[in-house]
């Protein structure tokens, strides 16, 4: 038996905040990030319109990019003193992956980190309360996924959280938050979603159903990411959208690879994660290719890359990453991001372990053994090309 999950609603265009006035409830916990939604007065408007759907709110704010173990458990001992019986995350994946841990812990404060860091071992959730989340980047589409990512700063780790109990009630795409972002974290972003569409189509648990919205994703990123990066509005609504539609893909479709590598090198070397990305994809297509070449191909021939045969197609579409990827102003190697040599080596053998065990992995087209990791960060440091 197969499943796909998405949020029941999701709610979209412009003016699609709106849609908090008509929740039912008493009282909302609101979660955010540092300041950026508080500047941009999307914090004080989500407010207000909880208020004038009758509710009480709290704020839970600060929180940090890549949440900490130690934020989560914080904002869910002061979900347990106000009992939300909504949880509104606005902000980047951030603060949506940490309101989500929130969620877990205010609902079951016995539970341990170590156990819902297992796949698929979230305790049920809703009995307390439900979840709408409202992204202000385009990329990590956390306000469709079944993925929260805690990290554990003491060992330098991601924990990906992954089970279909948070997956959100709502989604509510309002692109004019998106507007406010700048130009590199509209890049970083972008590219996330290029990587999840991408790890989607190949991932072992590609299906009939998560494969048309992560092919249309990757159309929508070649027609408008860089315009979006150039800050065109209509460009921007579009990759809205299109970063959703990838995560409403491999949040069904799971991912790869490149994720695990950015999972676990993001942290350690202080990469964004969505740049950490870019830096890897082309690698990691031209590693996963012996298994996957016509995905690959298949992905090129619907954007309209030129090629004859599943090899040269595929050839295309890592030409084309490439391409993007110096159009944003990503750099091709992660000595060309300022990765220090000897911080490099020494952290090789862990990184490579860690990325391994990583959960992405396992949904990875092509088996990987610790080796060929090393063999592939190697490459992408050097920024030298992976030879099959
Ligand atoms: P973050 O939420 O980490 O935010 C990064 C920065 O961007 C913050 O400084 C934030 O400021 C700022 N910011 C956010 N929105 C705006 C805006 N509209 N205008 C101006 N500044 C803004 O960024 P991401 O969305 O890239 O999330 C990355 C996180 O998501 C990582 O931890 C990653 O691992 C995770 N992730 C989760 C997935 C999932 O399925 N759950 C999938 C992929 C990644 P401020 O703090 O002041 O708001
Ligand atoms: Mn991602």
């Amino acid at each position: 038996m197969e499943r796909f999950t998405i949020p029941r609603d999701v709610y979209y265009s412009k003016g699609s905040m709106e849609v908090l006035k008509e929740l039912k409830g008493n009282k909302a916990s609101i979660v955010v990030g540092g300041s950026s939604m508080q500047r941009t007065g999307f914090l004080d408007k989500t407010r207000n319109l909880l208020e004038q759907a009758g509710m009480e709110t709290q704020i839970i704010d600060g929180v940090e990019p890549d949440p900490s173990v130690e934020t989560v458990m914080k904002g869910a001992r002061m979900m347990r003193e106000f009992q939300p019986d909504w949880i509104v995350s606005i902000g980047g994946g951030s603060p949506i992956d940490a309101a989500k841990g929130m969620w877990i812990f205010y609902e079951h404060p016995e539970a341990k980190f170590e156990d819902i860091a297992k796949p698929f071992n979230i305790p049920e959730l809703r009995n307390k309360a439900k979840f709408a989340a409202i992204p202000s980047t385009s990329g990590t589409a956390s306000e469709v996924t079944a993925f929260s990512v805690i990290t554990d700063y003491k060992e330098g780790i991601k924990y990906p959280l992954a089970d279909f109990k948070i997956t959100p009630d709502i989604a509510i795409l309002d692109p004019e938050i998106a507007y406010e972002m700048p130009q590199k974290l509209t890049a970083h972003t972008g590219i996330d979603a290029l990587t999840h569409a991408t790890e989607a189509v190949t991932a072992s648990q590609a299906s009939d159903f998560s494969d048309p919205l992560a092919l249309k994703a990757i159309m929508m990123v070649k027609e408008y990411l860089v315009e979006s990066y150039q800050g065109n509005q209509e460009a921007r609504d579009r990759m809205h959208v299109a970063q959703c539609l990838a995560g409403m893909a491999f949040s069904n479709a799971l991912l790869g690879i490149c994720h695990s590598m950015a999972h676990k090198t993001g942290a350690m070397f202080g990469i964004p994660h969505g740049c950490a990305n870019g830096i890897y994809l082309p690698y990691v297509i031209a590693y996963n290719r012996k298994a996957a070449e016509s995905k690959y191909a298949e992905i090129a021939r619907y954007i309209g890359l030129d090629g004859t045969n599943d090899q040269e197609l595929c050839d295309a579409y890592i030409g084309f990453i490439v391409d993007l990827n110096k159009k944003l102003n990503i750099p091709a190697s992660l000595k060309e991001y300022g990765v220090e040599e000897q911080a490099f080596y020494d952290k090789l053998d862990a990184i490579a372990a860690n990325a391994a065990s990583d959960a992405c992995t396992f949904s990875n087209p092509r088996e990987i053994s610790e080796k060929e990791l090393k063999e592939l960060f190697q490459a992408a440091y050097h920024g030298t090309s992976y030879i099959n």
